[in-house]
């Protein structure tokens, strides 16, 4: 087939073109980052556990089975709503001889107690039970009433054998709650418990408590801060290994004669934490100490909360 020199020269400058197009394209696409061309599918499940939904987002469909497996085991053994749990049976025996997860937490809490100056103390349960946050029977107490339940709270009430694992109450009435921690140590031995299995990308969210693990194809994982409001969005977060906790007193709380009273304690008075502050925000390497240290944020005073992130220095705090 003969041409003309005119489309010869066009048949020339067309394959120049083309070929010049594809060099870019493949240049282009080798320097994109790994990011797969077409979006992986994540698997999302959630379960009731520890009276809050627990979300968990992976690209593994059975990180949700791993998450829900290890956070019910953590719940059967410190809930205190559950009767069989170590917790319930040292609430009831006054001195038990417990495994050594649960005498760990206790003492952990213990050192935030120390730590927090008191603001965060396990020993709150009898005032979570006086107000009525246990069986959601709410009432503001008799000043008396309260003065009496403070005679059995107080970190000095708790004594740990160290050598055997068993706890102590000095008082008889004296009961511990590890609510304001417990979710957050469960975050952390979900994660041990993934990454045992080879996942390393996994989002947990257990009702305002987060742990993200590795990221997202990539990119850090994104999570929302709840406002006062349910519809509002107070903050974004972008996390990888890390753990976000939020305390507020927007989700369990009570009015009456107009005035708010939340389910955090301030142990050292007996009343519910008196704060301008809707909710705070602790981000840490670790879900335990983001749980335990937001508890306790929201009870201190601004500068006692300057005090104690002295001793946090990496974590990231944020008050909405
Ligand atoms: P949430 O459980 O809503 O995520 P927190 O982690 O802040 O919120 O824990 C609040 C729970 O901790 C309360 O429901 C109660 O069981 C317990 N608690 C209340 N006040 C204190 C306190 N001052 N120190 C330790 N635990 C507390
Ligand atoms: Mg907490």
């Amino acid at each position: 087939m003969a041409f003309s020199a005119k489309t010869r020269k066009f048949l020339v400058i067309f394959l120049i073109i083309g070929w010049g197009i594809t060099l870019t394209y493949t240049v282009l696409l080798s320097k994109l980052p790994s990011y797969p061309l077409k979006t992986k599918p994540l698997y999302r499940d959630n379960r009731l556990l520890m009276g809050t939904v627990w979300e968990v987002t992976s690209p593994k469909k059975e990180a949700a089975r791993i998450v829900f497996a290890e956070a019910a085991r953590i719940e059967q053994l410190l809930s205190k709503y559950i009767p069989s749990s170590e917790i319930s049976q040292l609430n009831r025996l006054g001195k038990l001889k417990v495994s050594r997860e649960t005498f760990y937490l206790i003492k952990k809490s213990q050192e935030f107690c120390r730590l927090a100056q008191g603001a965060f103390d396990i020993s709150v349960a009898p005032l979570v039970d006086l107000w009525g946050f246990t069986n959601q029977q709410f009432q503001v107490p008799s000043e008396d009433k309260i003065h009496a339940v403070l005679e059995l709270v107080g970190s000095d009430k708790i004594i740990l054998h160290e050598k055997d694992n068993v706890v102590e109450f000095k008082t008889q009435g004296t009961q511990i709650d590890l609510g304001g921690i417990t979710k957050g140590f469960a975050l952390d031995c979900a994660v041990k418990k993934l990454k045992e299995n080879n996942i390393d990308s996994c989002l947990i969210n257990a009702g305002g408590q987060v742990y993200a693990l590795g990221d997202k194809f990539g990119q850090n994982w994104k999570i929302a801060i709840r406002g006062a409001n349910k519809s509002e969005i107070a903050g974004v977060l972008e996390l990888k290994n890390k753990s976000a906790s939020t305390s507020g007193n927007y989700e369990q709380f009570f009015l009456k004669n107009g005035k708010r009273y939340g389910h955090i304690i301030d142990p050292r008075t007996g009343y519910p934490a008196q704060t301008q502050i809707t909710s705070v925000t602790v981000v840490a390497e670790q879900g335990l100490t983001a749980d335990a240290l937001s508890t306790s944020l929201f009870v201190l005073e601004k500068k006692e909360v300057k005090e104690i992130l002295k001793k946090f220095p990496t974590v990231l705090v944020k008050i909405y």
